[in-house]
């Protein structure tokens, strides 16, 4: 028994997420960026929403939360941030563990888009819910947090095994593609646009992606490497990456 994974689009550019503890038949839903599209869904598959889990404070995320619980009695669970939004049932921090059924979602804290910026990790499946922290070919604008606390957040997700799938919560990876281009010349980037392109172009989904596939290609995982391309040469690898951030931050593809 595993968890099964069903994405669907929601809002103009966002993700929406259902998993299935197959052993039990309970379900979770990653986010809530649209109440109206997630109940659907679920009505669709005929799952059971046990739990809201959130990644973040942000509206495209937990906007969505007191619809979705009045509709399933679910239980939100969240960083402490999304009570400046919405309510929490639980809060979480980094080490805790959220059950659902026979699955075990590990919190790994990875700040820096937000401060308490969470993301979800099953470790049994190789599955981690990684909100607006890593995207594919991206990561999430530093919003409230600064480039350290940003590195370290997505050096804890390059450290999950390279098979481990990525479900980030936008599909941004067109546009990425094009930044990344513009900073690495990388032959393993290349064919990756090439592939992205074509996939947008057919109107596919880019998302979920791995970790392998990121720390092979992502600009910003890879930003020590792009050091000088980006005018921080012999600089700590966290301002290597906070200046491919910044770099990114006015791109105008
Ligand atoms: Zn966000
Ligand atoms: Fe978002």
């Amino acid at each position: 028994m595993a968890l099964k994974v069903h994405q669907f689009p929601c809002l103009s550019d966002n993700y929406g997420f259902l998993a299935l503890d197959e052993a039990t038949g309970l379900a979770a839903c990653i986010d809530t960026p649209e109440a109206g599209a997630i109940l659907r869904e679920l009505d669709k598959l005929g799952w059971k929403l046990a739990l809201i889990l959130n990644t973040h404070w942000h509206p495209d995320h937990a906007g969505g939360n007191a619809e979705v619980k009045a509709a399933t009695g679910a239980t939100v669970v969240g960083p402490g941030e999304v009570t400046r939004l919405t309510p929490l049932d639980r809060q979480v921090a980094g080490g805790d563990v959220v059950e659902l059924g026979a699955t075990r979602f590990e919190v790994i804290e990875t700040g820096g888009h937000t401060l308490q910026h969470i993301t979800y990790v099953d470790r049994a499946d190789h599955i981690a819910f990684v909100g607006d922290t890593l995207f594919a070919l991206g990561c999430g604008r530093l919003f409230e947090g600064d480039a350290a606390q940003m590195w370290e957040s997505l050096q804890k997700l390059a450290a999950l095994p390279d098979d481990t799938t990525v479900y980030c919560a936008h599909e941004y990876t067109a546009a990425n593609a094009r930044f990344a281009l513009s900073v690495d010349d990388d032959p393993a980037l290349k064919r990756r646009a090439e592939q992205i392109f074509a996939a947008r172009e057919r109107g596919e989904p880019t998302v979920p992606t791995t970790i392998g596939l990121e720390k092979a290609t992502n600009p910003f995982l890879r930003a020590p490497r792009l050091a000088a391309r980006v005018g921080a040469a012999g600089k700590p690898d966290y301002q290597a990456f906070g200046a491919v951030r910044a770099a990114k931050d006015v791109f105008k593809g």
